[in-house]
């Protein structure tokens, strides 16, 4: 077999540089666990970025996947398929909304809710024509597209990708009363992540998402919650808007949706937002495929027995309680919800870089953001001695420095 190494050289001189892996090249995986080409095993505390909530290579989903390999994996929405009516039946009846409009990426999926949202302002509450404006957060991040970039804060992110898509207003994450300001005649939404996920797992004051409900229902604008990272069970709830006992008017899914297994995204709502888009207006070639709605069925299925976000919830615990005692020994503050931490190092004495090579050599994948601070979000199925493992590697990886 080929050299980690070898590979690596391979990909750095093949592949367009836009990501900045750590030097380990993965060949298999179970549950919470991967292995290099080298035999080398790690414990990924990524799950990638909360795709594998329910770990690598889930019984149920892998069996739903084969099953539908074996009879139909795609159809176009130019036909029905048997997959699709229960998989939005399914999705509608897990976020308590009447429809559901799948599609792929979680880009495409906050773009869907984007087009629908001004869609409805135009149609439904009469906004003048070509003004509608959506108020969204500073530190957001919803995905890669050129209209998404265009209102990220993120220079990374953002710049030299323009010219821009207009109609967004950037005000600042926790603050109602920034919302309330930016409020005109003409906004249709709100788009706002429950708890910032590359932002550094920020989580909002106490309260502040059920104000953002009352007052957009007040003003008569859509709350859109995109769940894609802070949803299907990562916080110790269905969605991280649970804790707050909201419900938004559009709920953005993906990542996990997709079981580890196929990009899945979708979009609930209730008839009256969703059914503003009509028959050519939006669409996907892949969107609700019939394995892609076998996958997202499977999902749907474990997230209804509730096993996972209790496990979330009771994980969580030891996670937050053990990464607590590392604060003041390299670790200038700690942040999450549920199965789902950031953690600033402190800059002084090492990058967040740093920290995950390190972790790495210990045999624990994670993931840095914004120079010191490390996420961890293991799989939900991770055995709890594993997760204090690895929080014990943490706490070593970083006192070496
Ligand atoms: C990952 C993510 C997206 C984008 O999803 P892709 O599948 O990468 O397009 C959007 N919003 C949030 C909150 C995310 O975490």
């Amino acid at each position: 077999m080929t050299s980690s190494a070898e590979l690596i050289e391979l990909s750095e001189r093949r592949s367009a540089h836009n990501y900045h892996p750590l030097p380990v090249v993965i060949h298999e995986a179970h549950g919470s666990w991967v292995t290099d080409v080298e035999g080398k095993r790690y414990l990924d505390c990524l799950a990638g970025y909360s795709s594998l909530n329910f770990g690598h290579g889930h019984p149920k989903i892998i069996e739903a996947a084969q099953e539908q390999l074996k009879n139909l994996t795609l159809t176009s929405r130019a036909f029905h398929h048997d997959q699709f009516a229960r998989f939005c039946a399914g999705l509608g009846d897990l976020t308590g909304k009447d429809l559901v409009l799948p599609m792929n990426t979680g880009a495409e999926a906050v773009e869907t809710a984007i087009k629908v949202a001004r869609k409805w302002g135009y149609q439904v509450k009469g906004v003048e024509p070509g003004l509608a404006n959506i108020i969204v957060m500073e530190g957001n991040f919803h995905g890669r597209t050129t209209t998404i970039i265009s209102f990220s804060t993120d220079s990374d992110a953002r710049d030299d990708f323009g010219p821009y898509t207009p109609g967004f207003r950037v005000v600042r994450y926790g603050s109602t009363e920034a919302i309330r300001e930016a409020i005109d005649a003409n906004t249709v939404a709100v788009l706002v992540e429950p708890i910032q996920g590359e932002a550094g797992v920020i989580v909002p004051p106490d309260g502040y998402l059920s104000e953002v409900r009352a007052l957009c229902s007040a003003e008569r604008i859509l709350m859109i919650a995109d769940e894609i990272q802070s949803g299907l069970g990562r916080t110790g709830q269905t969605f991280a808007c649970n804790h707050e006992g909201v419900v938004p008017d559009i709920y953005v899914l993906g990542k996990a949706l997709g079981g580890g297994v196929v990009p899945v995204s979708a979009i609930a709502a209730d008839r009256d937002v969703l059914e503003v888009i009509r028959p050519g207006q939006h669409g996907s070639t892949f969107g609700g495929n019939p394995l892609a709605c076998a996958v997202g069925i499977a999902v749907i299925d474990l997230l209804n027995t509730g096993e996972f976000q209790a496990r979330a919830a009771k994980l969580g615990e030891v996670l937050h309680a053990r990464l607590r005692e590392l604060v003041g020994r390299g670790v200038l503050e700690v942040r999450g919800r549920g199965l789902w931490a950031g953690i600033d190092i402190d800059p002084e004495l090492a990058t967040g870089r740093q920290v995950t090579e390190a972790l790495m050599e210990r045999g624990v994948l994670a993931k840095d953001t914004h120079g010191s601070t490390i996420r961890l979000a293991p799989p939900i199925v991770v055995p709890e001695e594993d997760l204090i493992w690895a929080i014990d590697q943490l706490g070593a990886a970083i006192s070496s420095f």
